[in-house]
């Protein structure tokens, strides 16, 4: 058995072992052991090996002879651990030596970006190592759904789930969850993660995305929430069950559901904005000013052109928000709505430019071998007075994804999306194609805003430039086919 198994290393690697051998190499190997490998890895294992590994240790299916003997090795320097137990054993030396794995491709982020690219790396045929890290604990799931369909109560958490388990075992990557990425040194390619573990990659893609913004010295209040992950979804849903009066600060699209589901809970909701009209930025004015009415008419109260100054609260629990002019809007749940930060702390140092954002180029590269996918990434930068655009939607999180990994794998392409979004609000979809500039002219060409059922163009500089739906999912098929007429080829 030894004898076939060590044929299929490289000459750097000494001693192989497989589960069934383990008693065996247990008495055998001790101290001098340099290496173990599962045999059915060993072709993939070997193939990373590069000339300064003398030892790698694959322990899953050996758990109780590597636990001895990666005490042994982990006190060399040169040895690579890589392998699904890794944590405990390194948990056990880790005062001695910080393990340092090797990985193909390293996706920090596993979320939709994270996630779709290796997805689509898989699909494209990629055979590599690939390592896919998130902070969070739960699998890859949506977030759409959060403000919507979790939080008024119709889907259990687990039907926001991107891919199943066995869809993900499929995908034949390392995905360590719970794990968050603190540092990243460019130099030697190498991630640092929270546990003190290093990560070694051939390339690496940054899927962070963003988190919530929020006030400034809320201080802990209890019943002020942020929305961006499920438990922020589920606490809030919680919240509001004992609810009397509900604040959402931000009538931005996430503030504008939040505002519509909780309305739909029954409960009473005051829409804080400070622009003239919600959604403002993203509808233009006139679109913008049949969404207030939309609002209003479910009966939530509407304060626009209103800045809030802050939070306020009494023995450590919210009651109000207090607006600009002084005015205190009481509440005992406030939902903060106030936009998203780019997830790049963990960057910071690393060389890499940030500006709200990872800078990109429009291939979505960051750095040789280093790419931003996702609510994170701020693409297109090509020169040094371009800000290059950042789009904080589902749709540009897959399509960039998938853009991404075809760029990895050799494809030189531009990155040039058609920017979309969607939301529901009252039983209305509202669908965005391209954008709706300040000083737009927006047209409504087919339906009538009176009948509930429109879609609209935004003209700027004579050009078609944005296309809005508002109940007209069928017609908004083609809309981004006129979009890419439209667009300028240069
Ligand atoms: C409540 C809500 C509703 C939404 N509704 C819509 C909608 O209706 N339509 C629409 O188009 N878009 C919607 N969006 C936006 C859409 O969900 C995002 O654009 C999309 O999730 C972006 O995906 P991403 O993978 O880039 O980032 P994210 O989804 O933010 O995921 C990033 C992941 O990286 C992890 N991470 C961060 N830092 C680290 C680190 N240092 N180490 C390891 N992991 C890390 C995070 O924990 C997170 O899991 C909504 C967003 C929210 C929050």
């Amino acid at each position: 058995m030894r004898t076939d198994v060590t044929a299929d290393v490289t000459p750097d690697v000494t001693t192989v072992a497989t589960p069934e051998a383990a008693a065996a190499v247990r008495t055998e190997v001790a101290p001098e052991v340099t290496s173990v490998v599962r045999t059915d890895v060993a072709p993939d294992v070997t193939r990373d090996v590069t000339p300064d590994v003398t030892s790698i240790v694959r322990t899953d299916a050996i758990t109780a002879v590597t636990r001895d003997v990666t005490r042994d090795v982990a006190r060399d320097a040169t040895t690579d651990v890589a392998t699904d137990v890794a944590t405990d054993v390194a948990t056990d030396v880790a005062t001695d030596v910080a393990t340092d794995v090797a990985t193909d491709v390293a996706i920090v982020g596993a979320s939709v970006g994270g996630l779709t690219v290796a997805q689509a790396l898989r699909r494209r045929g990629f055979a590599g190592s690939l390592t896919l890290i998130g902070a969070e604990t739960e699998l890859p799931y949506d977030r759409p759904p959060l403000s919507k369909q979790v939080l008024a109560g119709t889907w259990p958490a687990a039907r926001t789930r991107l891919r199943d388990r066995a869809e993900l075992d499929a995908l034949d990557m390392e995905l360590r969850l719970g794990r968050r990425a603190v540092a990243l040194d460019q130099a030697r390619r190498r991630i640092t993660l929270d546990d003190g573990h290093t990560l070694r990659y051939g390339t690496l893609v940054v899927a962070t995305g963003a988190h919530a913004r929020d006030l400034p010295g809320r201080s802990g209040l209890a019943g002020v929430h942020t929305l961006r992950t499920l438990r922020d979804s589920e606490r809030l849903r919680e919240d509001l069950r004992t609810a009397r009066r509900v604040v959402v600060v931000g009538a931005g699209v996430l503030g504008c559901e939040i505002a519509a589901t909780a309305r739909g809970l029954g409960l009473p909701v005051t829409l804080v904005e400070p622009a003239a009209h919600p959604m403002e930025r993203l509808l233009g004015t006139d679109i913008g000013a049949a969404l207030a009415r939309l609002h209003t008419e479910h009966g939530v109260r509407l304060l626009l052109s209103t800045p809030v100054a802050g939070v306020e609260g009494e023995d450590g629990r919210v009651t109000g928000v207090r607006t600009a002019s002084g005015t205190l809007v009481p509440g005992d749940v406030v939902v903060v709505a106030v936009g998203a930060r780019p997830a790049t702390r963990w960057l910071t140092g690393s060389g890499l430019t940030l500006a709200d954002g990872v800078v990109c180029d429009d291939r979505c590269r960051a750095a040789d071998r280093v790419y931003a996918v996702g609510d994170v990434a701020r693409f297109g930068v090509t020169g040094p007075d371009d800000r290059g655009v950042r789009l904080e939607n589902r749709t540009n999180a897959t399509e960039q994804a998938v853009f991404v990994a075809a760029d990895i794998l050799g494809a030189e392409a531009r990155y040039r999306p058609v920017p979309y979004f969607w939301s529901d609000q009252f039983q209305v979809r509202i669908q965005v194609y391209g954008s709706v500039p300040a000083g737009a002219t927006v047209r409504v060409v087919e339906g009538s805003v009176a009948d509930r059922r429109f879609v609209a163009h935004a003209e700027a500089d004579g050009r078609l430039v944005g296309i809005v739906g508002w109940n007209a999912a069928a017609r908004m098929r083609t809309a981004r086919t006129l979009l890419d007429l439209a667009a300028p080829t240069a």
